[in-house]
């Protein structure tokens, strides 16, 4: 099947949106700004965009003149409770408010290769699916737009999206075959024993010393649960309990993360951390009350869709600028389209050390090389050829 050539990426314009939407970001469903340029440029671009798609998000199709297969590209909108400390003329006008995870790229980039794709539909074999996402960064806004419908009519073949990257240098691509980013789950546990004077423990039971025994054994579902081959995080993060230095309180809670790549860990792990938290509640003679959640599944990527974004992203900057290590156990909830559908999620390198941007994800000074943008365009635009047309 003969492939169709897309006109570039019309990099002013990329640049100028992504500057006008670091300028005003909104944070998780409050994209209603973001969200309205969206609609109203995808509008001009002669398309019908569905709006309010799990809230506030956008979904428009690029119908193409010909049969064939539909391709979902997915950007995220939503920015972070940080107040941003750059200087750049674009920075943030909203106090207490920043794009420091990069989203406002990915809307632009996304807006970008929906113009070429709209302009060429006529020549497209098969369909576009554009997926504007909100609340990426609290979960939830991928899966409210699944459940609003974004993979039905028509259910796509395949999901590609694409985050900056500050981990890796500006011209680089990062396409990992399989687990790319962590399952992500959230628990709060609280112990009641029974509160005494710190003088007489053996008058009370002590949450404190039972929640501390907890801690400590939480460490093995990483350390002798699970093979030491699989990537497995245990963090407790938060702890509260008393109100004096000689009284032992009548309760302690904890909350904390637990994160892993493989989907048939994940699917243990509640029960794992269930009987350790119990276990030792019982062996304490207190009570333990748990609360466990999932925030979002692990990122996968299907071997066959990032075979045809490294052919994509060779192509824009050189097979020798592509790894294939890219992993974190950070959490995406563009996971919860690829559970649905194979895909690939890309990683655009953004770091530029002699320009000092330097700074990571949610870090109040994060900036990206604007240079980046164009790339993630150019690999996002023929990824999406490549899938349709083979
Ligand atoms: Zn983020
Ligand atoms: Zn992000």
């Amino acid at each position: 099947m003969p492939t169709t050539s897309f006109a570039p990426p019309d990099v002013q314009q990329l640049i100028e949106t992504r500057r006008d939407l670091h300028a005003h970001p909104e944070l998780a469903f409050e994209e209603t700004r973001t969200s309205s340029i969206v609609t109203e440029r995808l509008r001009a671009l002669g398309l019908t965009p569905k709006t309010g798609v799990g809230r506030t998000g956008v979904l428009a199709l690029v119908d193409g003149g010909r049969p064939g297969k539909t391709v979902l590209l997915r950007a995220d909108m939503d920015a972070l409770p940080i107040q941003e400390e750059n200087e750049a003329p674009y920075r943030s006008q909203a106090a207490g408010k920043m794009h420091a995870c990069g989203h406002d790229c990915h809307t632009s980039i996304l807006l970008a290769v929906a113009k070429p794709l709209a302009a060429q539909a006529g020549t497209l074999p098969g369909r576009v699916k554009l997926c504007f996402q909100p609340a990426e960064e609290v979960g939830g806004g991928a899966q409210s737009m699944i459940n609003d419908g974004a993979l039905r009519d028509p259910k796509p073949d395949a999901a590609f999206g694409l985050h900056v990257w500050q981990e890796l240098d500006l011209g680089k691509v990062g396409v990992t075959v399989g687990p790319m980013l962590a399952a992500v789950d959230g628990f709060t546990v609280t112990v009641t024993g029974r509160g005494t004077h710190a003088a007489a423990p053996h008058l009370g039971i002590d949450p404190v010393v039972c929640m501390a025994h907890m801690i400590t054994a939480l460490q093995t579902i990483s350390s002798r649960e699970a093979d030491p081959l699989q990537a497995v995080v245990v963090s407790v993060t938060q702890l509260e309990a008393g109100s004096a230095f000689n009284i032992l309180p009548p309760a302690a809670t904890m909350k904390g993360t637990v994160r892993v790549f493989d989907p048939r860990l994940w699917e243990e792990l509640p029960g794992r951390f269930e009987r350790i938290v119990q276990g030792i509640a019982q062996a304490f003679r207190g009570t333990a009350v748990i609360k466990y959640d999932r925030h979002n599944g692990p990122t996968i990527n299907d071997p066959k869709m990032a075979a045809i974004a490294r052919a994509a992203a060779e192509e824009v900057v050189g097979a020798a600028n592509v790894v294939d290590d890219v992993r974190t156990m950070g959490g995406e909830d563009f996971s919860a389209f690829l559970l649905e559908v194979p895909g690939c999620f890309i990683a655009i390198g953004s770091r530029n050390a002699a320009r000092g941007l330097v700074h990571g994800h949610h870090h109040p000074r994060f900036d990206v090389d604007e240079s980046c943008l164009e790339i993630g365009a150019e690999v996002l635009l023929r990824t999406a050829q490549k899938f349709l047309s083979t």
